[in-house]
């Protein structure tokens, strides 16, 4: 019964938490439509909106990503993967020198969660 719950659950379609189980240090990661990937805390993303809204402009400011991720949050449906730190890191990365990862990619297809 709970297996067949696990199966149904519903997680939102662009984020993901990754957590590197050995620190305990943990990312929020937002995959764009546009095969971009985003970093994100709770009250930043690596995003250029962000960036120029909050970080420029010194303003309260959430971008589309922290409101869906915020969203997601509350329904609770973050699908949340665990790491060991060299993939952790290797995901984080990725995203900073090709803007996107493919390990996270990988990790998700595996159906690690
Ligand atoms: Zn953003």
């Amino acid at each position: 019964m709970s297996q067949e719950k696990k199966i149904h659950r519903h997680y939102a379609e662009n984020i993901v938490k990754i957590i590197d189980k050995n620190s305990i240090l943990s990312v929020y990661i937002y995959m764009g439509k546009n095969g971009y990937d985003y970093l994100m805390s709770n009250k930043s993303c690596s995003c250029k909106s962000f960036l120029f809204n909050s970080v420029f402009k010194n303003k309260s400011y959430l971008c589309y990503h922290l409101k869906y991720l915020e969203n997601a949050e509350e329904k609770d449906e973050i699908r949340t993967i665990y790491l060991n730190s060299n993939d952790f890191l290797l995901i984080i990365e990725e995203i900073f020198s090709t803007g996107k990862s493919l390990k996270l990619r990988k990790e998700l297809l595996n159906g690690n969660s």
